[in-house]
């Protein structure tokens, strides 16, 4: 393996919903050093991507100490991604769910990518810690996000790089209530009132109806998830 990159800096997919916007409060409050990577693939709508850099300016702001850490962000685009998925998220799809079970929001093997993205990017800058956002616990079956695929994904970043990359998932085992309890563990109500207000997770790209967990249609399985999620963390 390489020697050299710093163990103190993170490289965290940032998409600018919820659960990544956890994971970036997480690494800022673990590494040093804090980069975020996002990525253009045609969504239908980029409503998720406007969002990254207002956060970004709001965390900077209210956590000034996270500020100091948080470093460059970078944009991908993949657009060849969109092109090779026929989704609800790509084009102008019904959102479903397929004989498969999976929702026809699933871009196939989009965390592959991501991550091997990531990878090249981090090889760059330096940076071995990847951290995503996904969750094996409450979501539709998307193969893509579980802990076995990501744990073999990692193990062919080393060796297809000779980098010893770790793949970090800090919510992979957490509910949708217990991410919420989280939010408020790292960074209280000042941080929460953050992800209520400036994250996007509708599938739907709807931002002119605001609830008690955030903007968003409400009927999507997205936000079902995230107000399902939110109830319950308030409840308990
Ligand atoms: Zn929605």
């Amino acid at each position: 393996m390489a020697d050299g990159p710093a163990d103190n800096a993170a490289l965290v997919l940032f998409s600018g919903g919820q659960d990544s916007t956890v994971c970036l409060a997480w690494a800022l409050q673990r590494y040093a050093s804090v980069e975020t990577v996002g990525f253009d693939y045609g969504q239908r709508h980029t409503v998720e991507l406007a969002c990254r850099e207002r956060l970004r300016t709001e965390l900077s702001a209210v956590f000034p100490e996270w500020g100091e850490r948080l470093g460059p962000d970078h944009c991908l685009k993949l657009e060849a991604l969109g092109q090779i998925s026929d989704t609800a998220l790509t084009r102008d799809a019904e959102i479903a769910f397929a004989e498969s079970g999976l929702p026809t929001t699933f871009v196939p093997g989009r965390n592959l990518l991501f991550f091997t993205y990531a990878a090249a990017l981090g090889y760059r800058r330096g940076i071995t810690r990847l951290v995503g956002g996904m969750c094996e616990t409450d979501y539709s079956g998307y193969p893509d996000c579980r802990a076995a695929t990501l744990t073999a994904l990692n193990d062919a970043i080393r060796l297809g790089t000779d980098m010893a990359f770790v793949i970090e998932t800090p919510l992979m085992h957490l509910d949708k209530a217990q991410t919420w309890a989280l939010a408020d563990d790292i960074g209280g109500p000042a941080f929460v009132d953050i992800v209520r207000e400036h994250t996007h997770s509708c599938y739907l790209g709807e931002r002119s109806r605001r609830h008690d967990w955030g903007y968003g249609c409400g009927a999507c399985p997205a936000c079902e998830l995230r107000a399902k999620g939110y109830e319950a963390w308030r409840a308990g």
